[in-house]
């Protein structure tokens, strides 16, 4: 068992026993212990068992838990717990916005046992009547249990990324290479996929009975062409079934509705059946340039194909910096030094250090002093280091105003300033707007960073009108953010081309709290590559000398 499987069990055993009205100052510990856990740069299990009670946050009763979870590969309390508690009632912990304490009233007081229950008791308006529940709340709890459950089977990439290997190899087998291959929304490297699809070239007959093992997944639907099978972890998987020519199959089974609507109209989408397994020979044959699988989304990018104007897509190996990280100056894992000689011998050229700043109290965000010290710290790190360059810069928040959280003269310090917001994220589009409008506006900012707050498949972001954040960034010279977190992966890839049509450079930032943080910058990557994103219009593409000139260019420009 690793340290993330040890604190998310005591991360549940807390809210668990929150649910059940424990008293909190014992819950307290176990949240607090998975808190710590997970952040421990050691693994529990590989640790001599008489330290594990000095590592700071081990206690005596968190101590003992943690050797019956190596010993045992499980833990009794929680087991216990997890039996008194009706599965609807622990499913509720999915549903963002919706806490144990408040599902301790849920359950015990209002008597409500399931997510379907507690929506009806939403709509009928009955939450209100207990302490804890305004009317705001209830219309909250109502709006997460409904994205919640829109979103129930639907993955994010980069979880999918994990596991696919294994269901590619596991149909390679049944059914022999040549007669699989992945397509639809994973193949264009969609940032949440509903269902996981592959090109199975045999018929319907031949295929379900070799499913039939010791835990068959469930057959949802089946037509004349395709399967529909549910697997146990919830992912829906499709097979286009059926002896077809391949690259036909593969070509009308990757683009979008739209994108093969229109390409239809004016090609055809037949390909010579001794073709190679790959669709490329069908826009050859339509004597247009070949579309990658990421960009087959929209009309329009047929429109560039045929002029022979596609981008020349940006590469994961394009990044040249590490922009966004925090390190355990605020709520990051490592320190700077592991950082940066990480990032050296990953080949990068640079990394901008920017931590949380002193608002995010719950992230150890940095006051002016702890702000001194940092930069003397980056100074003396840079005299060793060099010709690596650590930069000095903070992720500042926007505050509810708009404001930024330090004065001017703070913000001069910093060799770039990313402006993100962190609070107050329940927003109408126009105090959304006036917020970032007037963050922007400062001329101190360099970075717009994750611009709408969105959490894919938990949260949507707060609403804006896109347009006019993109035309201030141009007007203003303010980078915009691509947060490669899968999570994140905002600014949406949909909105890159309107941004580089003005000019506006954007920048892949892993915003990462420890260094394997630094691998998401991969899946930024894979989401502007959607957007036609090239490395030209990557600030974190840029070299070491490039940056430095784009820095002090901009500084000249707006007089600071
Ligand atoms: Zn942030
Ligand atoms: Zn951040």
């Amino acid at each position: 068992m690793d340290n993330s499987a040890i604190a998310d069990n005591f991360s549940l055993l807390s809210k668990l026993m929150d649910i059940h009205g424990e008293n909190s100052f014992k819950t307290k510990t176990y949240s607090i212990a998975a808190f710590n856990i997970d952040k421990l740069p050691l693994q529990l299990k590989d640790t001599p068992r008489e330290n594990l009670f000095s590592i700071q946050g081990i206690g005596k009763s968190v101590g003992e838990k943690v050797i019956k979870m190596l010993d045992q590969g499980h833990l009794d309390i929680l087991d216990d717990y997890i039996a008194l508690t009706p599965p609807g009632v622990i499913e509720m912990l999915n549903v963002k916005g919706i806490g144990p304490k408040k599902i301790h009233t849920i359950w015990k007081e209002m008597g409500l046992e399931s997510l379907g229950e507690l929506l009806y008791a939403c709509n009928e308006n009955r939450l209100t009547l207990f302490k804890g529940f305004g009317e705001k709340t209830q219309l909250n709890v109502q709006e997460a249990i409904e994205y919640y459950l829109l979103n129930q089977g639907s993955f994010l990439f980069a979880q999918l990324e994990e596991i696919f290997p294994q269901i590619d190899n596991y149909l390679k087998k049944l059914f022999s290479a040549e007669k699989v291959s992945v397509t639809g929304a994973y193949r264009r490297q969609d940032l949440t996929i509903d269902e996981m699809e592959f090109i199975v070239l045999e018929k319907n007959e031949t295929i379900k009975p070799k499913f039939l093992t010791a835990q068959p997944p469930e057959l949802l639907e089946e037509k004349e062409n395709s399967l529909l099978y549910k697997l146990k972890n919830g992912l829906k998987l499709r097979l286009y079934s059926g002896i077809g020519n391949r690259a036909e199959q593969l070509f009308l089974t990757t683009g979008s509705t739209d994108f093969i609507n229109a390409f239809k109209k004016e090609f055809a989408t037949v390909a010579d059946a001794t073709d190679p397994v790959e669709d490329e020979r069908i826009f050859s044959a339509a004597n247009i340039q070949y579309i990658p699988p990421c960009m087959r989304e929209t009309a329009a990018v047929i429109e560039q194909a045929k002029a022979r104007n596609l981008p020349v897509l940006i590469q994961p190996n394009d990044v040249k910096a590490v922009i966004h990280n925090h390190s355990n100056w605020s709520d990051g894992v490592n320190t700077i030094e592991e950082m940066a000689k990480d990032c050296i011998q990953k080949g990068f050229q640079y990394l901008v250090i920017s931590d949380h700043s002193k608002s995010a109290t719950y992230a150890k965000g940095l006051s002016e002093e702890r702000i001194r010290e940092q930069h003397r710290y980056i100074n003396e790190l840079n005299n060793q280091l060099a010709p690596f360059k650590i930069f000095k810069s903070i992720e500042c928040d926007i505050l509810n105003d708009g404001s930024l959280d330090y004065t001017n003269d703070v913000l001069a310090t910093f060799d770039l300033v990313i402006a993100s917001v962190h609070s107050n994220l329940k927003m109408t589009q126009d105090k959304a707007m006036a917020r970032l409008l007037t963050a922007i506006a400062n001329p101190y900012v360099t970075i717009l960073g994750h611009m709408t707050g969105r959490l894919l498949l938990s949260r949507k972001g707060y609403p804006l009108d896109h347009k006019k954040i993109i035309d201030s960034c141009a007007e203003n010279k303010v980078v915009i953010e691509i947060n490669a977190h899968p999570r994140r992966l905002d600014m949406d890839w949909r909105w890159i081309s309107y941004a580089t049509e003005k000019n506006v450079l954007v920048s892949i930032d892993p915003d990462a709290h420890s260094l394997e943080g630094f691998n998401d910058i991969k899946y930024g990557v894979l989401a502007a590559q959607k957007g036609g994103l090239t490395k030209q219009q990557n600030l974190s593409s840029f070299s070491l000398p490039q940056f430095e000139q784009y820095l002090s260019n901009r500084k000249k420009e707006k007089g600071i």
